[in-house]
């Protein structure tokens, strides 16, 4: 690609109207080099000056106001660091204060007695009258009326603000900057997208982004350039995937013995709708020649294990293997012996591969699967060491997608050098709709939305600290009636010791409240060692003991149906999705089963949000959506490595309908013009050829 340099590549020193001091300070400060660095730098939020308000109109609970009047006088009071200006401020309805601590001798040369300004600022008032400390002040000149305007305000350091680059230097240098550049300024859409959506062009927009003609204006300018913002996000990630497609063989799975004979004489209950469909989405996908990227969303106990099985069948009925991989030793465990029984009665052999494989087993393993006696391998990260390689891989299933990064995705790919292996990707909890679209944007996307028939709801009950009597009692009931009980603790990294005398302290008020001979209480948790981790899960899985204490490790994947109560301590330090997903751990089976949130009195208004919304939902796509409103993007699993917090103006919290819109548009666009070599599509070639200089992975469209 030939380099061209434009107006936006002008060095911001080289730039008319800002100078070389400033433009050194923007370097500095905030990273801004370019023309174009510049114009993209939007206001983070603007003041309303869009209308003057009276002394007498003047409330303490607005945030600021401006005000158009006369400076009558002003004088000096106070000593030191007290010493100030006041200035007598009067519009005819009243009087006010414009206070000054700062820059006196500077102002008493400058101000005009009896001279006419503009106030803004922040009221204060004190004993039943207002004044504005520090108000930026402009002289109403007679040929120009003050402009009535929403002004724009920059995320600025407190060094620029001392080297005088505040809003009102920014905006002006914006306003000169946009003078310069808008002849250079092209359209970046195509018109039957502007027409279709009603979008006002790119130089209307980037002008009023910054400097508003009214709200009104506003408003369109940032619909517009969210709609460009997520449209290009959609259309990397769509080409991305179509670049893929073409670029990956897949093998092609056509035989289906094994499956039709699981399917008609072993499935041990009726697969739901939801599981059906998706089933039929991923066999579609084996059949193209192209290998399969698809992310497989679903609630906890929706049912996805099943799901993961029959496409291994899939796998094996054309002669390939299949693998796989969870995120812990005890979900690969329980995926092993889920899945162990099957696989018997099929004649297929099952192996399991963790860190605590021992080294003779392990080589067995290898060469179990290099021969390709092995049909079927569960495991750990254990499975991503280079030694472990197949005779024949068809399709990896990675459990619990959040926990493994795109790099390990690729390294299951490369296990079969002939032709990559069919990959299936599975979410632990659902993520919102425009998440999954932006974070997973190159995978296909099936969804479970259904729960297996005759599944109870949960009942979750908030419950304080000091109502601990009465869980216990109902813990007694419960485990009277046979049942099992969790009872979860958090453990955070940073206060790791802490939380571990939290844990064995609760532990041993358990063991006190519920006494042996009569009751048993396990214990579990990270720092176990492995074979004390699988004796406790196994003693508590065959029902021998009625209470298991634990961490966190019983939230992924753990399946005990006749579990049915959970408690979480200290609810209010878990995350929704983690109460979700703890939750989740019971409700497996027949009875009716419980959650218990116990928490102590000082909560916040976001930690009674998430209780209020475990209470009220069992939907995991809804606590999902509150979780993004309460947390944004920024925190959810994932979102850091994915180039999702370049979005500079869209919310993913709130901007659904212009991604989905934004998503649509790009998926057409590539579907009818792929090269984009159509000449109404050239607005789309020379963005991303602008872009391109900038941003690697657009190299591989051009
Ligand atoms: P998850 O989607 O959370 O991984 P699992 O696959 O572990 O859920 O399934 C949860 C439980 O529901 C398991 O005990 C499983 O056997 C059962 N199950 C799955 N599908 C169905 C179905 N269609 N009908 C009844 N039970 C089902
Ligand atoms: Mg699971």
């Amino acid at each position: 690609m030939t380099e061209r340099t434009t107006f936006f590549d002008t060095r911001l020193d080289y730039l008319k109207g800002l100078g070389p001091q400033r433009a050194e300070l923007l370097n500095k400060e905030l990273h801004l080099f370019t023309a174009g660095d510049l114009i993209q730098y939007y206001p983070f939020r603007y003041e309303d000056r869009t209308r003057f308000y009276t002394i007498a109109e003047l409330m303490e609970s607005m945030p600021s106001a401006q005000v158009r009047g006369r400076l009558r006088d002003w004088h000096t009071e106070g000593e030191g660091p007290k010493k100030r200006l006041v200035g007598s401020f009067t519009d005819g309805t009243g009087t006010m204060d414009l206070v000054w601590f700062q820059g006196l001798s500077w102002l008493e040369k400058t101000l005009r007695r009896d001279g006419e300004y503009v106030a803004f600022g922040k009221p204060q008032e004190f004993q039943g009258k207002f004044s504005i400390v520090h108000p930026e002040l402009d002289a109403i000149r007679p040929e120009a009326e003050p402009e009535a305007t929403l002004s724009p305000v920059y995320n600025l350091t407190e060094k620029l603000r001392r080297r005088f680059v505040d809003n009102k230097v920014m905006a002006k240098a914006m306003r000169s900057l946009l003078e310069q550049a808008w002849p250079h300024i092209s359209e970046t859409l195509p018109a039957s997208l502007i027409e279709k959506f009603r979008l006002v062009g790119k130089r209307e927009a980037v002008w009023n982004i910054h400097l508003p003609q009214s709200p009104a204006w506003l408003r369109q300018a940032e619909r517009r350039l969210k709609f460009e913002e997520l449209f290009y996000n959609q259309l990397r990630l769509i080409a991305n995937k179509l670049i893929q497609k073409e670029e990956h063989p897949g093998q092609v799975f056509t035989k289906t013995a094994l499956l039709a004979h699981f399917y008609k004489t072993m499935l041990p209950f009726p697969l739901t709708g939801a599981q059906q469909r998706v089933l039929r989405e991923i066999h579609k996908d084996c059949l193209t020649g192209r290998q399969m990227n698809r992310l497989l969303q679903g609630d906890v106990g929706s049912g996805k294990t099943i799901v993961a099985f029959i496409t291994m069948l899939l796998a094996i009925d054309n002669g390939a293997q299949a693998c796989l991989m969870a995120p812990t030793e005890i979900l690969a465990d329980q995926h092993y012996n889920g899945l162990k029984p099957f696989a018997d009665a099929m004649g297929l052999n099952l192996g399991i591969l963790t860190g605590s494989t021992k080294t003779k087993r392990r080589r067995v393993l290898h060469d179990e699967l290099l021969t390709g006696r092995m049909h079927i391998l569960v495991g750990t990260h254990a499975l991503l060491e280079d030694i472990v390689q197949f005779r024949n891989l068809g399709l990896c299933i990675i459990d619990e997608q959040h926990r493994f990064g795109v790099a390990q995705r690729a390294k299951m790919w490369a296990k079969n050098p002939v032709v990559p292996p069919h990959i299936l990707v599975m979410t632990a909890t659902p993520i919102p709709r425009t998440l999954a679209m932006t974070l997973y944007g190159n995978l296909d996307i099936s969804i479970i939305d259904e729960m297996p028939a005759g599944r109870k709801p949960i009942k979750t009950v908030h419950k304080y600290d000091k109502h601990r009597a009465e869980v216990f009692g109902f813990m007694r009931q419960q485990i009277e009636l046979g049942r099992q009980v969790y009872v979860v603790y958090p453990l955070i990294e940073e206060s790791e010791t802490l939380d571990y005398k939290d844990l064995t302290d609760g532990f041993e008020g358990m063991q006190r409240a519920f006494p042996q001979p009569q009751y048993q209480v396990g214990i579990l948790h990270g720092k176990m060692d492995p074979y004390s981790k699988d004796y406790e899960m196994t003693r508590f899985a065959k029902g021998e003991v009625n209470i298991l204490v634990a961490t966190t490790v019983i939230e992924v994947g753990v399946n005990v149906p006749n579990a049915s109560v959970m408690v979480i301590e200290s609810a209010e330090r878990f995350g929704l999705s983690q109460l979700h997903q703890l939750r989740g751990r019971v409700g497996r089976g027949s009875d009716q089963s419980y959650c218990v949130l116990m928490t102590g009195y000082k909560l916040s208004a976001d930690t009674k949000l998430r209780l209020e919304t475990m209470v009220r939902t069992n939907n995991g796509f809804e606590i999902a959506d509150v979780d993004l409103q309460l947390r944004g993007p920024g925190d959810l699993a994932g979102t850091q490595q994915s180039g999702l917090m370049d979005l500079r103006l869209a919310d993913l919290a709130k901007d659904g309908p212009v991604l989905t819109a934004a998503r649509e548009s790009a998926q057409i666009i590539l579907e009818t013009d792929p090269q984009l070599i159509l000449p109404e599509h050239a607005p789309i070639r020379n963005h991303i050829d602008a872009i391109g200089r900038t941003q690697s992975d657009w190299s591989r469209i051009s």
